[in-house]
């Protein structure tokens, strides 16, 4: 009855509706499946690009949902108090923070992770005079002019126009190979007068660079970056926007290499069922702003705070994040068949938890195996500055039969892409 492009047309623009330009229109969505209006099933390996780590429609967070809404819960109320804003900041500090003895005041500074980098970006500024901000190759933080700013790959530059000011790009972990120490180096810079780099505000990392290619910091790595930013008294933001909230196993992907950073940004499935909300975490002493210095109309939505509530229940004891790291091994040891199976398409697998990829080395093929994995019901997305990364990054709570599902899908793809 409709052209999928014909429907598209009526949506969105053309320029818009570019990216994901899946040939359907979804109707429906639960656990890890996605349904289309003609009734086609297929398997998420993409979760909103991380946004719902809890799966769609999240039974448990869905009843939590309805209550509140059928108790006449308030929905909107700008920065006021509300009991669903004062149950969420007690729950997470219990569950999340004091577990972790880390000490940091929680911010609502919008409902996307732009809003949050934004708000980071504009604090270490504040706190420490200075404009500068250091980033990495293939970092990913968002779309704004600050953001951009930071962000790494010069397609998406490309939307500013005209050159962003006030970031320095270095080389992330592994850019120049495994054995190459990029801290030493980025020392070198900072220690050098005739460098050119003044000291920035911030050092703002991701751990696993999701947009960028999956690629991997180690914890080494991490914790080196962490001590050059002590010695500079540098602040150092984690943007755990994409791979916080349990996406690599523990519920802050830095945790195992034992860092605290000033400043971190959360957001996508920190709002438990897909309902745009963003925290930023910032350590007590850097708490600044006065008041009406960063605020906003949506900063934080109480269905955001209801639905974040309930998720926090998943991470009440470690049983979660061992699941994930288990499922996590699963999918790697697959990429790393796939990758023996068909050596002329893939290379390197890695990744840390449920954010996985796989390395293809043939121009626009990686492109191609999604789309083959698409029509077989499998939806799934690539990564890197060319495309050149397959992602697997399916909803936390994928049971073993929607793994097994999708996998299948991914390996049928590659069989009828091999060249
Ligand atoms: N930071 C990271 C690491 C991200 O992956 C993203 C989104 N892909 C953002 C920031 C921006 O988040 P949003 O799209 O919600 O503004």
């Amino acid at each position: 009855l409709h052209s999928p492009l014909k429907v598209f047309e009526a949506l969105e623009s053309e320029v818009r509706s570019y990216c994901r330009s899946f040939p359907t229109v979804f109707a429906k969505a639960s656990g890890y499946q996605l349904w289309d209006r003609d009734g086609r099933e297929y398997v998420d390996f993409f979760a909103g690009a991380g946004a719902l780590n809890y799966g769609h429609n999240n039974q448990r967070i869905k009843a939590k949902l309805i209550d509140y809404l059928m108790e006449d819960g308030i929905t909107h109320s700008l920065d006021m108090a509300t009991e669903a804003k004062e149950k969420l900041l007690e729950r997470f500090h219990e569950v999340i923070l004091k577990p972790r003895n880390l000490h940091y005041k929680v911010m609502f500074p919008g409902p996307t992770g732009t809003n949050s980098v934004e708000s980071a970006l504009k604090l270490a500024r504040k706190v420490t005079g200075r404009d500068t901000i250091m980033s990495f190759t293939n970092a990913f933080h968002g779309m704004t002019i600050g953001s951009l700013s930071i962000t790494g790959n010069e397609s998406k530059r490309k939307g500013a126009g005209i050159p962003l000011t006030n970031s320095i790009s270095m080389p992330f972990d592994g850019y120049f190979g495994s054995e190459a120490d990029t801290v030493s180096y980025i020392e070198r810079f900072l220690e050098d007068n005739g460098s050119g780099i003044s000291l920035p505000a911030a050092i703002i990392l991701e751990t696993v660079q999701g947009e960028g290619g999956i690629n991997v910091a180690s914890f080494e790595w991490l914790r080196n970056m962490e001590e050059l930013c002590r010695r500079w008294n540098i602040l150092l933001i984690v943007d755990d926007v994409q791979v916080g909230c349990g996406r690599t196993g523990p519920f802050f992907s830095f945790e195992p290499a034992g860092i605290y950073p000033d400043i971190v940004c959360l957001s996508k499935s920190i709002g438990g069922y897909g309902i745009p909300l963003a925290m930023t975490l910032i350590k007590p002493e850097y708490d600044l702003w006065e008041p009406g210095e960063h605020n906003g109309t949506f900063r934080g939505h109480n269905l955001g705070f209801v639905a974040a509530t309930e998720a926090l229940s998943y991470w009440e004891d470690d049983q979660f994040s061992r699941e994930i790291l288990e499922k996590g091994e699963k999918v790697r040891l697959f990429l790393e068949m796939l990758a023996q199976q068909y050596p002329e398409m893939a290379g390197e697998v890695r990744g840390r938890g449920l954010i996985q990829g796989i390395e293809i080395g043939v121009d626009g093929l990686a492109e191609k195996i999604c789309a083959a994995a698409f029509e077989r019901g499998l939806i799934m997305e690539t990564s890197g500055p060319n495309s050149e990364v397959v992602k697997i990054m399916p909803p936390l709570t994928i049971d073993e039969q929607g793994l097994e599902k999708g996998l299948t899908v991914l390996e049928e793809s590659f069989e009828r892409c091999k060249q």
